[in-house]
């Protein structure tokens, strides 16, 4: 057989990186594994990224799940495969598309971020066409995955150094984005409108409900985190109505909301000493940690501005001024969109 011109041959290299899965083309009520060009070596090979879709039978919306966007966090990619072991996609109302590992280099790297230009890919979203490198892989990473989406749990973890509860960031003035954060029943639930560059903003923009889970520490499996996360998306599952069976019992408790927090920093540089677990509930003033230099002597005490929950926190006693110590939740609902854009004005007049 005669190859095709070399011209037709580059197009064709070309225009297959970044075409969106089209669930239409993909067998009826079964499970599809999927290597899709996203980006290409300097060999000029194609890196592929693991996709998995389970198109259900019976018609319903799709739902999206996305891990290791920070290529060292691992909870969520054992979090999908306990999913869809639940699952059989012929008895689904709807479909699951699965990117069980998003950035492929960090993730052979063991880092947080895409290797090329050590870039944080989670803030380049949806990325440019003609963009740096990141930019370029989180494009087109966007634009397969993202289009045949209508909900999406984007899955992390806590970065290197520090560790998480159980809890879900969503913008809790988007009724369907809190019910799929409550559906998940972690153990705190964050108001947060999407930052700029996430993937859950770029979910946003294309109209996708969506929500970041934060299943626990960075480089680990842990089971409880894979087994929590696994329900609750078993949750969202059947509020959409995916799947059709009882959802599996959830743990027993509220989640607790908090409608703002702020993460606590460090003011010296030595050793550092917190006096709080993950979830305490924090009152204004209470002693939080304290730093001595290498003589043993205190150098600095940290006390709380103001109560609240704790949803993460340090886990490394050497500190440099400037260090993340404690990320505070303060709970309760989040102000009303209407007080929160006078209050930015406000802000914003007090801006020289
Ligand atoms: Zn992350």
């Amino acid at each position: 057989m005669t190859p095709p011109p070399r011209s037709q041959r580059f197009r064709r290299r070309i225009e297959g990186r970044g075409r969106p899965i089209e669930l239409s083309e993909l067998p009826l009520g079964q499970r599809t594994d999927l290597r899709l060009p996203i980006y290409q070596d300097a060999l000029s090979r194609p890196l592929e990224v693991p996709f998995i879709v389970l198109r259900g039978r019976h018609p319903g919306p799709t739902l999206g799940l996305s891990a290791a966007i920070h290529g060292n966090e691992l909870n969520g990619i054992k979090i999908i495969h306990h999913v869809l072991e639940e699952l059989d996609p012929s008895e689904l109302h709807g479909s699951l598309v699965c990117a069980p590992v998003s950035n492929v280099l960090a993730y052979e790297a063991g880092q947080r971020r895409f290797p090329i230009d050590e870039v944080d890919l989670n803030h380049v979203f949806p990325g440019k066409k003609e963009g740096t490198p990141s930019e370029q892989y989180a494009r087109a990473f966007a634009t397969t995955f993202l289009p045949p989406l209508d909900y999406l749990v984007d899955i992390h973890t806590a970065s290197e150094g520090r560790v998480n509860s159980f809890y879900v960031r969503a913008d809790l003035h988007q009724e369907e984005a809190k019910e799929m954060a409550l559906r998940i029943n972690p153990e705190i639930v964050l108001h947060s409108r999407s930052g700029d560059g996430t993937l859950r903003n770029a979910a946003r923009a294309r109209g996708i409900p969506a929500v970041t889970l934060e299943a626990g520490n960075p480089s680990v499996f842990q089971g409880r985190m894979v087994l929590e996360g696994e329900l609750g998306v078993l949750n969202i599952l059947a509020w959409l109505r995916i799947t059709r069976q009882e959802p599996p019992q959830p743990v027993d408790r509220d989640p607790i909301i908090c409608g703002s927090s702020k993460w606590l920093r460090t003011t010296c540089g030595g050793l550092l000493e917190t006096h709080f677990q993950l979830r305490d509930t924090i009152s204004k003033s209470q002693l939080l940690a304290e730093v001595s230099d290498p003589f043993g002597y205190r150098v600095a005490t940290y006390s709380a501005p103001s109560p609240g929950v704790v949803i993460g926190m340090s886990k490394s006693p050497v500190a440099v001024p400037g260090m993340r110590y404690c990320h505070l939740g303060a709970v309760g609902e989040p102000a009303s969109p209407r007080g929160r854009a006078a209050a930015s004005k406000a802000e914003e007049t007090r801006t020289p």
